[in-house]
């Protein structure tokens, strides 16, 4: 019977240290795969793209590798103090070129604020005017600043920086009363990747910038509207033809964003969907040839009463 229990505890010992060997290679063998993740997309030189979290509202920051920066809106009046840390956060005290894609307060909001308090470049805005006091308090801001603003339109295009190319897609035309489809649309390029911004655009822009044959492909899609179901067709979807989606508004808003058919058509394509709500400001990180967050996608689930 001892010699049983012996042999029976000398196996037992040879199974555990088996096991332990086991687990110590596999531990080692995903340490070092990590390691080369990190190594691969350091962030240091990489062009970064923050989807800053202002609410209900968008407001997106692009840095590029040679730290030459673009303001894409400014949330709603009273967050301009909140973009101003996260933008000094990152040491930036200069934008190099600051948009107000189109008149509503949740993008042009904060846009006086912005300009008060940093030295900037150049000033886009579309051609469409508002009677607001929000509309108004940008334009005296520029004013006093001796800032000119510079219409954009489909066909104007610069560079951000040495390696970032900014074609500018909407409007393309004169839209009339709505001030969601004069939204500047911009495709920002740094090598063999794309960001496209769509502001607040409509289906309307979306069939314009589709029928007028321009190359809409694109890695990144910030969703217009906030995940609106008047944005984001299947056409355009499927024109874009983006790896990810990501689209920025406040938990619960009383508008219902993101609407229900805009999330269905994202899961029906199996696209991954990053959303200010459920995860604050969000950044993507790029060296030209790969995109990546430091965040998981969030869910496609929908929060609204619509
Ligand atoms: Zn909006």
């Amino acid at each position: 019977m001892k010699k049983i229990a012996l042999l029976m505890l000398i196996i037992l010992s040879i199974f555990l240290v088996a096991c332990e060997n086991i687990t110590i290679e596999e531990e080692k063998k995903e340490e070092t795969s990590q390691m080369q993740v990190k190594k691969e997309f350091s962030k240091e030189g990489a062009l970064s793209v923050h989807f800053i979290d202002v609410g209900q509202g968008d407001s997106t920051l692009v840095i590029t590798p040679d730290h030459e920066t673009m303001l894409i809106d400014a949330g709603n009046n009273g967050v301009g103090k909140e973009i101003e840390s996260y933008l000094k956060g990152h040491g930036i005290n200069k934008i190099d070129v600051l948009v107000g894609t189109h008149p509503d307060a949740d993008h042009i909001g904060g846009i006086d604020y912005i300009i008060y308090n940093f030295e900037i470049g150049s000033f886009y805005m579309p051609k469409k005017s508002h009677t607001t006091e929000t509309f108004k308090d940008v334009l005296i801001a520029a004013k006093k600043k001796g800032l000119k603003i510079k219409e954009a339109k489909y066909g104007v295009n610069f560079n951000l920086g040495k390696s970032v190319v900014c074609e500018i897609l909407n409007p393309m035309r004169s839209y009339g009363e709505d001030n969601n489809l004069w939204s500047i649309v911009i495709k920002a390029t740094y090598k063999n990747k794309s960001f496209l911004f769509t502001g607040d655009a409509e289906f309307e822009n979306e069939k314009d910038m589709i029928s007028s044959g321009i190359n809409l492909e694109s890695d990144v899609l910030k969703l217009g509207h906030h995940g609106s179901s008047s944005s984001t067709s299947e056409n355009f979807l499927k024109a874009v033809h983006p790896d990810v989606a990501i689209l920025s508004c406040k938990y619960k808003n009383k508008y219902g964003h993101p609407h229900k058919e805009t999330l269905n058509l994202l899961k029906e394509y199996n696209i991954p969907l990053y959303r200010t709500d459920e995860q604050g400001s969000i950044v993507f990180y790029s060296n030209g040839d790969e995109i990546w967050s430091e965040k998981k996608p969030g869910t496609y689930d929908y929060y609204g009463e619509k």
